[in-house]
């Protein structure tokens, strides 16, 4: 039964952190307006504390006297097949584990980790939507979810190379840097490795590529399964440990850094080096004076905001940078959305969502929240440090027909370093 097995990885992964935190909460539901997904569509069952639920059962049911009696008294039910196939869709289709929610729990509850746990659960029992599996099986048996296969990476990186003349150094021992792009940029934003190309070599960084750590993209962090988030954590890391690298460096892709930056430390032996964000190099660069951008560069009388990604403004921190750059391109013409930084709204897309055909209907209808924020800013173009961000923009921008421009802030620092 797929329960028995769903059961047994909660019960498995309930330790005394889960147990504090579930005990902890009051279920006041203070969370569920902070939820991009709730808000945009008021349905009950995608409230964060909702979508925690079957966790709750399992630890009340099986260590809790309560629980016990509940069950034996016919009060609560033991959590179904059925039940499973249910919260299938509140966790995958309406969660992007962005953890706005966390931020407004009078408790702070880390509910994103414990939506993470009721994912790993699905994954065991095998309850996870049929296109987010199919990504993550390719990326087990091609090494990407996208198609990135040696081949394909060699000759797109031969293609960048020529194609905007830049220096893309592979395989080169020595180096000090490991730069790992997304299969996203890979296949869909390829003007994003030269800008990220040109910022390095603008900078004089002793970088490298590897053929062995292709990209960082991790769909086993989305499915929520430990052991394939690992096997993809472990090709990165191999990469570049058989180059001996000092720093390894995520480039525009949230999810990817979340996961090697701090849950990779939770489940394997991660080698002595630095992990980062382009984002922050960037940021180091320009205050260094490694790289000098063009004052006033996009004061052209157009608008320019900017949207914060969940994992790496958020959790990662990288809030300054960004609005660093855009002050010295724009000065006059960057205008923040509200909310933003940290309490800014996630774009909808994240979290594996943007790959499940049948979430599309409650994609569109979240991303409802973002245009009414960049309309209220008036932005011409929107800027993000994500490609995931970026994709599920371009996608909505066509889908509403909508006449912003969306660019990655990479792209724009590569276009504005002076000589
Ligand atoms: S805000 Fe925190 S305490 Fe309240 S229901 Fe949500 S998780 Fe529970
Ligand atoms: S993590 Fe984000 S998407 Fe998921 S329930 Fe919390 S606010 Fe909603």
């Amino acid at each position: 039964m797929k329960s028995v097995e769903a059961m047994n990885t909660f019960v498995q992964d309930t330790g005394g952190w889960v147990a504090s935190q579930l005990e902890a909460c009051t279920r006041c539901g203070m969370c569920a307006e902070a939820c991009h997904f709730y808000q945009a569509s008021g349905v009950p069952e995608y409230a964060p504390v909702w979508k925690m639920e079957l966790l709750r059962r399992a630890y009340e049911q099986k260590f809790t006297l309560i629980g016990k009696v509940k069950v034996a008294l016919g009060v609560d039910k033991a959590v179904s097949d059925q039940d499973l196939e249910e919260w299938s869709k509140y966790l995958y289709y309406a969660c992007t584990v962005c953890n706005k929610c966390s931020m407004v729990c009078p408790m702070g509850i880390d509910i994103g980790s414990l939506i993470a746990e009721v994912r790993a659960g699905m994954a065991a029992a095998g309850v996870v939507p049929d296109d987010l599996m199919a990504a993550v099986n390719k990326q087990v048996e091609e090494g990407s979810p996208l198609g990135v296969t040696d081949d394909v990476f060699e000759s797109r990186m031969e293609w960048v190379a020529d194609e905007w003349e830049e220096d893309l150094p592979m395989d080169k021992k020595g180096a000090d840097t490991l730069v790992v792009f997304s299969s996203i940029e890979i296949m869909k934003f390829p003007t994003n490795i030269a800008a990220i190309a040109k910022i390095l070599n603008k900078a004089g960084e002793n970088w490298t590529l590897s053929s062995k750590a292709r990209e960082i993209v991790n769909f086993g962090f989305y499915e929520g399964s430990h052991e394939h988030t690992k096997m993809f954590l472990e090709r990165v890391f191999d990469g570049a440990k058989e180059l001996g690298v000092k720093k390894i460096v995520v480039t525009e892709c949230g999810h990817a850094y979340d996961a090697i930056r701090w849950h990779a430390h939770n489940m394997m032996d991660v080698p002595d080096m630095e992990i980062t964000h382009i984002v922050g190099l960037i940021g180091e660069y320009v205050d260094s004076g490694r790289i000098k951008l063009k004052a006033g560069a996009l004061d052209n009388g157009k608008t320019y905001t900017f949207h914060d990604a969940c994992k790496i403004q958020r959790k990662g921190g990288h809030i300054n940078e960004p609005r660093q750059v855009m002050k010295i391109l724009a000065p006059k013409s960057f205008k923040e959305m509200s909310p933003n930084r940290e309490e800014a709204i996630c774009c909808g897309g994240g979290g594996g969502v943007i790959a499940i055909k049948d979430a599309d209907a409650l994609r569109y209808q979240t991303f409802e929240l973002k245009v009414a924020q960049v309309n209220q800013v008036g932005a011409d173009t929107v800027v993000m440090s994500c490609s995931n961000c970026r994709l599920q923009y371009t996608d909505c921008v066509e889908h509403f027909n909508l006449d912003w421009k969306v660019a990655g802030l990479s792209q724009l620092v590569a276009d504005s370093i002076m000589d």
